[in-house]
C-alpha cells in the first residue's frame, strides 16, 4: 500500500464468530526512543474506569523491513516497542463482546466498536492527522453488510466500506462505527442530512420515526441558533430488553427495546415510545452541551485515568431536563404528559434519603466511585446528578422566567454557554458556569445557586410551579412499583410500607434495597435478604405487598427470610407508606400572568 498518512489503522471483524477484530497499526515516524501506545481506560461521557486494553489478546510489533520488534508493558494499558530504524507496523486482534453502546461487539449478524476499544494511541502523535481503512470481513454472508459512522468517508458513497480519516486522536475516537445489514433511515433538519440506523430484529415504522426525530432535531438546532455538525447520526441497536445511550459530536450509540418502538399505522406515543424519543433527544442535545461545551477539566481529555469535574449536574442535569421538556415544546407529547415524567423524575429524587446527605456538585465529582459504581445502599447514600441535576435546571428555568417577566430563561443561558465556550471549545470552569447564570438572570442568584448546588436542602419546586399554573401534589404510594406522576388510584384504605424495593427471586421476594428508617431496616432485613412468608403464609414478589395488608392496624407481624442460606425470623412493624410520591397538576384557577407564563414555559401557542 502506497501510504503517504503519518499514522494508518486498518481494522478488519476478521473472526466474527469468535468475536475478534484484527487491527494494524501503521507509524510511519515513530518515536525513535521505542514509540509508546496505550488504549484509553475510560471513554468520554461514561464515567467508570473500564480498562478497554484487557480485551487485546495478542500483539506484536515490526519494523519497516517486516522484522518482529521487542514490545514491552509498561502498566495495564501501555507498551512500549523497541527502537526501529524507518516505519513501526503494530498487529493485534481486539476481543469484542459487550452488547453496550461502550465497547466493541462482533459477531455474525454485525459489527461495532468504539475507537476506544480498538485504536491504540500512539503517545507524542495525539494532533497527527491519521487514515483508517474498515475492511469487510471475508465471505459470502458478509457481501451485503454496509458500514455506518459520521467518520470523514474518502469513499463515493457513505455506508461504504473502506477509506475513513480523522483529524487527530480526539476525533478517531468520537465516532463510532457499525457495521451489518441495518435499517437505513434518513431525513433532514433544516437543512442538514440526518439519519437513524436500526440493527437487530425490529418491526418499527421508519417514516413516523423519521418524522418525530426531526421535530426534536430542528428544535435543537432552533434553540442554539446553529447545528454543530455537518451530519448526524443515531446508531440504535435494538434488543428484547435493554436501555442506553452515549453522544459523540454528531452521532450518538443508542440501545432500546424493540417494543418501545412504534409499529405502522399506531400513531400513539406509548410510554416506552415516549422514553426512546426522550433518549434520543437527550443524546442529540449532547452535541452541544458536554461535547462542545465541556467541563475545562475534560479540555483535553485524561483518558488513561479519572477526570474529576464538579459539574456533571450541568451537562447530564441540564441534558436531562431539555430531553423531555422539548417533547412538549416540539409538540410531541402533551402538557399532562410531559408534567407525567417530571412528576416521576422528582418523585425519584425525594424518594431516597441520600438526596440529604450529598449534594450534586458533589456527586457529580464523585460519580465513577459512586454513581457509576452503585451498590445497594445507594438511594440512601447518593443523589443522582442527572435527577436533581435536571431539577436544578427547571429551578433555574422558573426562577429566570418569573423574574424576568417571560423575557429570559435557561435557553438564554444555553446560548450564552454556546457562543462563549461551546464554539470556541475552551472548556468552562465552575466559576464560569455560574458567572453566566448569575449575568443571564440578571440578578445576584448566588444564595440560590448555593442551595441547589452545595446543600442538600430540597429545592423550592412548589412554589416556583405554582407561579407557572402548576399545582404540586404529595401522595402515598401505592405498591412497590409506583413511580408516581399521577394522581394514583382512589384507595379507602392507606397503603402500608416495608421501605425496600423489590426483585424476584425463585425462593420468594428479594430485598434489593432497604431505605434508611423503614419498617424492614427497623426489623433488622437487610438488602439480599430473601422473604419467604408473612405471618407463615408463603410470600412471593408478586404477593407481599397484599399478605402485609391483612395486618393493617397491627402493631407488628412475623416475615421469614433467608439471609445467605440461614432462615431467620423478623418481627416487622406496621407503617403506613410516607407520602413521598408527587404528582402534578394543570392548575384550574390560573391567573392570567401565570398562564402566560406557563405557555411560554411548555411552548403552547395561545
Ligand atoms: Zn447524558
Amino acid at each position: 500500500m502506497n501510504d503517504t498518512h503519518a499514522i494508518h489503522y486498518r481494522i478488519i471483524p476478521a473472526h466474527p464468530e469468535a468475536h475478534l477484530f484484527e487491527v494494524t497499526l501503521h507509524i510511519e515516524q515513530p518515536d525513535s526512543a521505542g514509540q509508546v501506545v496505550s488504549l484509553p481506560a475510560w471513554i468520554p461521557g461514561s464515567y467508570m474506569i473500564r480498562d478497554f486494553a484487557k480485551n487485546i489478546v495478542t500483539i506484536d510489533a515490526s519494523d519497516a523491513s517486516g522484522k518482529g520488534l521487542a514490545i514491552d508493558k509498561l502498566d495495564k494499558q501501555t507498551w512500549r516497542c523497541a527502537p526501529c530504524h524507518g516505519s513501526l507496523t503494530l498487529r493485534y486482534t481486539v476481543y469484542a463482546w459487550d452488547l453496550s453502546v461502550r465497547s466493541a461487539h462482533l459477531d455474525t449478524t454485525h459489527g461495532y466498536f468504539n475507537g476506544t476499544s480498538v485504536f491504540l494511541r500512539v503517545h507524542g502523535q495525539d494532533d497527527t492527522p491519521c487514515t483508517v481503512s474498515i475492511e469487510r470481513p471475508e465471505g459470502e454472508h458478509y457481501r451485503s453488510w454496509q458500514v455506518a459512522t459520521t467518520l470523514p468517508c474518502d469513499e463515493r458513497h457513505p455506508y461504504s466500506f473502506g477509506r475513513y480519516h480523522a483529524a487527530d486522536y480526539d476525533e478517531l475516537i468520537d465516532h463510532p462505527v457499525e457495521m451489518g445489514d441495518f435499517t437505513l433511515i434518513e431525513f433532514e433538519a433544516r437543512g442538514i442530512p440526518h439519519a437513524m440506523v436500526l440493527t437487530g430484529r425490529h418491526y418499527a415504522d421508519s417514516a413516523r420515526l423519521a418524522r418525530d426525530l426531526t421535530r426534536i432535531c430542528e428544535y435543537h438546532i432552533d434553540l442554539f441558533g446553529e447545528a454543530p455538525f455537518q451530519r448526524y447520526l443515531f446508531q440504535t441497536m435494538v434488543v428484547g430488553n435493554g436501555y442506553g445511550g452515549l453522544e459523540h459530536r454528531s452521532s450518538t450509540s443508542l440501545m432500546c427495546n424493540r417494543e418501545d418502538l412504534p409499529l405502522a399505522g399506531d400513531d400513539s406515543v406509548s410510554d416506552g415510545y415516549r422514553n426512546f424519543l426522550g433518549l434520543c433527544s437527550h443524546e442529540y442535545f449532547h452535541s452541544w452541551n458536554v461535547k462542545r461545551i465541556k467541563p475545562d477539566v475534560f479540555v483535553p481529555y485524561e483518558l488513561s485515568r479519572e477526570s474529576h469535574t464538579p459539574l456533571l449536574w450541568a451537562f447530564e442535569g441540564f441534558t436531562s431536563f431539555y430531553d423531555d421538556i422539548s417533547l412538549v415544546r416540539c409538540g410531541l407529547i402533551p402538557a399532562e404528559s410531559y408534567l407525567e415524567l417530571l412528576g416521576q423524575t422528582i418523585t425519584r429524587v425525594i424518594r431516597g434519603s441520600g438526596r440529604l446527605k450529598q449534594t450534586v456538585s458533589e456527586s457529580s465529582f464523585d460519580t465513577w466511585t459512586k454513581f457509576y459504581k452503585q451498590d445497594e445502599n445507594a438511594p440512601n447514600a447518593i443523589v443522582s446528578y442527572y435527577a436533581k441535576g435536571s431539577l436544578v435546571a427547571l429551578v433555574l428555568d422558573l426562577t429566570l422566567r418569573s423574574n424576568s417577566d417571560g423575557e429570559r430563561s435557561l435557553d438564554d443561558v444555553m446560548r450564552a454557554l454556546w457562543q462563549r465556550f461551546g464554539k470556541p471549545h475552551s472548556g468552562v470552569s465552575p466559576e464560569q458556569m455560574e458567572r453566566v447564570l448569575n449575568e443571564i438572570a440578571g440578578e445576584d442568584i448566588s444564595a440560590l445557586l448555593d442551595k441547589a448546588l452545595r446543600s442538600t436542602d430540597d429545592l423550592p419546586l412548589e412554589t416556583l410551579l405554582a407561579q407557572v399554573g402548576v399545582d404540586y401534589k404529595l401522595r402515598q404510594a401505592s405498591s412497590n412499583s409506583d413511580k408516581g406522576g399521577n394522581a394514583g388510584k382512589e384507595s379507602k384504605q392507606a397503603p402500608l410500607a416495608l421501605g425496600v424495593r423489590y426483585g424476584t427471586d425463585p425462593l420468594g421476594a428479594k430485598l434489593l434495597n432497604v431505605f434508611d428508617n423503614g419498617a424492614a431496616q427497623q426489623a433488622g432485613l437487610s438488602a439480599g435478604d430473601v422473604v419467604i412468608a408473612v405471618d407463615g403464609i408463603r410470600a412471593t414478589q408478586e404477593n407481599i405487598e397484599k399478605l402485609l395488608a391483612n395486618h393493617r392496624g397491627k402493631q407488628h407481624v412475623a416475615l421469614h427470610a433467608f439471609r445467605r442460606d440461614e432462615l431467620m425470623r423478623f418481627s416487622v412493624p406496621i407503617q403506613e407508606a410516607p407520602e413521598d410520591t408527587v404528582y402534578l397538576e394543570l392548575a384550574e384557577q390560573t391567573a392570567k400572568e401565570a398562564l402566560r407564563l406557563r405557555n411560554a414555559w411548555l411552548g403552547i401557542t395561545e
